[in-house]
């Protein structure tokens, strides 16, 4: 399983639509400073799910749409698609590729889809539960989060263990049917 595409449209400075394809292994982005390199991984985050504006690095959700510049007029919407290679069954899906979706207008409101299907954000956390994946999950790992992760208290620290273990998924379904 692996990040295969990221199609970014209307997302920070991103106005056109640029389509960027990796291969397996590493990638490495590299570009002057304010070029965008890290607008390319909260764009990740944010298709994932991040509800918090802070956490990409704006006061409000509104701030991850395209702005404008002197020379060309703010966008309306944003849109983020990951497409990830399902060659494997990772996700017990009948696909080879799972592309996860997020679209947000200037009104508020944020659409999800999988596979072009509109769905919850809901189907998509619990799709990425115990993979790492998620917004949460260790596969992003920002500046300073090692830093977090190595003071945080010993619940906290257990929670990235319990994600890598792949435990998650059955705690989360415990604690909801405890509640009905
Ligand atoms: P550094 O090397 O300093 O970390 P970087 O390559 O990571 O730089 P980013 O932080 O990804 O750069 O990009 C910052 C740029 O994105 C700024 O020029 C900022 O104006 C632009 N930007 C952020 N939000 C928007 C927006 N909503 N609309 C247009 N441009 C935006
Ligand atoms: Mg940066």
């Amino acid at each position: 399983m692996y990040l295969k595409r990221l199609e970014i449209q209307g997302f920070k400075s991103f106005a056109n639509k640029i389509e960027m394809n990796f291969e397996q292994g590493f990638t490495a982005v590299v570009g002057p400073n304010g070029s965008g390199k890290s607008n390319i991984s909260d764009s990740i985050r944010w298709v994932l799910g991040e509800q918090s504006a802070k956490s990409l690095r704006g006061s409000k959700m509104e701030d991850i749409i395209f702005a404008g510049t002197a020379k060309r007029k703010a966008l309306g919407m944003a849109e983020v698609s990951l497409t990830l290679d399902n060659s494997t069954k990772m996700f017990p899906l009948d696909y080879n590729e799972i592309t996860i979706t997020r679209r947000v207008y200037r009104s508020g409101e944020s659409e999800y889809f999988l596979n072009k299907s509109s769905c919850r954000l809901k189907d998509i956390r619990e799709m990425l539960m115990d993979t790492g994946i998620g917004k949460d999950g260790y596969s992003i790992i920002g500046q300073g989060r090692i830093d977090e992760i190595l003071s945080s208290k010993s619940e906290d620290k257990r929670q990235v263990f319990e994600e890598a273990v792949g435990i998650v998924k059955y705690k989360t379904r415990k604690e909801e049917s405890e509640k009905k």
